[in-house]
């Protein structure tokens, strides 16, 4: 039997940060030469839990047990954004295992825990192509035209290179597990600025994006009168800035917004510009909400429209429908938490998106996080206090064995 080792599980997550070491971070994009040692990296680490390891056809490693009883999926993901942080992913990864290395060998406990690492959730190639894969969700034509975002490289090509060409996808066998379990670095300031050590994650937000256009009138920006003038580029400032003073009393608890990018046209310093367009998004986990920012979005264009000087169209062009985190699995992390954390926990959404809202839609779901130090995560300066790291893997081999029923 096994016991509980956080010197174990920080071993782990550095022999992992060496794999593809970046200042203090990591590069590893999918199937670049350090990310597929790392997926052999765990496949080799497997059996120390009883379980047998496969690297499938998308890139998943995965981990089964022979072991009768409940099944308890957890896992996260091995590659990395592009010159990024150390924990995003593995901490996961490493935590499920840690929790399969010790609920697995105790002949006391019920079940087993099995690992999954998935391919891609950092989306070089695609969106949570791994964890699509193995509910069921990705067609093979969807692999046919998947190209690495950054060289081009076609997912085939990738694949091949990879020795995984012929290997089968291995997709989820229903009702084989009670639920599925992801850790994951917090990636904001909530935890570490109100001294806690445990997010209960209890949705994971929904993201709806918009195009908004302006048009106004192109025209030369020496001889033009001001008060004449039909500005589009000048339309959107002002609605972009009329969007912070409005959503305020309009918006949910943990609403989020940002114009991601605008873009002027012609774009020139000498000319008035004739048209305008944002892309703007909202995160929040309450379609409710949405709706009324939306409602308030097309009366601040019908108050742009109404002025004639400029015209303005929304646009929906993206609608994500939010994740919501099993009840039961919130209540095994926060009484894991309330046994090895002090009760420093606290229950909160997601604002970033997750291979546990793919796994959400066949199965119950659960996710915790550990405190981001200053917040900051898709970075190489991303990193987590060593007690923090502990106290979380502490944390989630408790919440598997009372999802398992120990
Ligand atoms: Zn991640």
């Amino acid at each position: 039997m096994s016991e509980f080792d956080g010197a174990r599980v920080l071993a782990d997550l550095h022999a992992l940060r060496n794999i593809g070491a970046y200042k203090t971070g990591v590069h590893k994009p999918t199937f670049s030469e350090p990310h597929l040692r790392s997926l052999e990296w765990l496949a080799g680490r497997i059996p120390e839990a009883g379980l047998t390891a496969t690297i499938d056809g998308i890139g998943n490693v995965l981990g089964h047990s022979p072991k009768s009883g409940p099944k308890l999926l957890a896992g996260s993901h091995l590659e990395s954004q592009n010159y990024a942080g150390w924990l995003d992913g593995p901490l996961g990864v490493v935590y499920a295992l840690e929790a399969a290395r010790v609920i697995n060998s105790d002949s006391t406990a019920k079940g087993a825990v099995e690992v999954a690492a998935w391919c891609d959730e950092e989306g070089h190639f695609g969106s949570f192509l791994g964890s699509r894969s193995y509910v069921g969700g990705v067609a093979e034509a969807e692999i046919d035209t998947a190209h690495d975002r950054t060289n081009g490289r076609t997912m085939r090509d990738a694949l091949r290179d990879a020795g995984l060409a012929e290997r089968p996808r291995v997709v989820v066998e229903r009702g084989r597990h009670i639920g599925y379990l992801e850790a994951h670095i917090e990636q904001g300031e909530v935890l570490e600025s109100e001294s806690l050590a445990i997010g209960v994650v209890t949705s994971i937000v929904g993201i709806w994006q918009y195009r908004i256009s302006f048009t106004g009138e192109q025209n030369h920006a020496g001889t033009t009168r001001m008060s004449v003038r039909k500005d589009a580029g000048l339309a959107l400032a002002r609605f972009c800035v009329a969007i912070d003073d409005r959503f305020p009393a309009q918006c949910g608890p943990r609403t989020v917004w940002t114009t991601g990018r605008i873009t002027l046209d012609p774009g020139a310093p000498s000319i008035i510009p004739g048209s305008a367009e944002m892309l703007f998004q909202i995160r929040d986990d309450d379609p409710a909400v949405i709706d009324r920012l939306e409602d308030l979005l097309r009366t601040m264009a019908a108050e742009t429209n109404a002025q004639r000087r400029c015209s303005v169209k929304l646009e929906r062009i993206r609608t994500g429908s939010p994740a919501m985190m099993d009840g039961a699995f919130q209540q095994a992390i926060e009484a894991a938490s309330s046994a090895f954390a002090g009760n420093r926990s606290v229950r909160m959404p997601s604002g970033a998106g997750h291979d546990a809202q793919v796994l959400a839609t066949i199965m119950p779901a659960g996710m915790l996080f550990v405190p981001s130090i200053g917040g900051i995560s898709h970075h190489w300066t991303e990193n987590t206090a060593d007690a923090d790291i502990v106290t979380g893997a502490r944390v989630f081999v408790e919440a598997c064995r009372r999802l398992l029923g120990g």
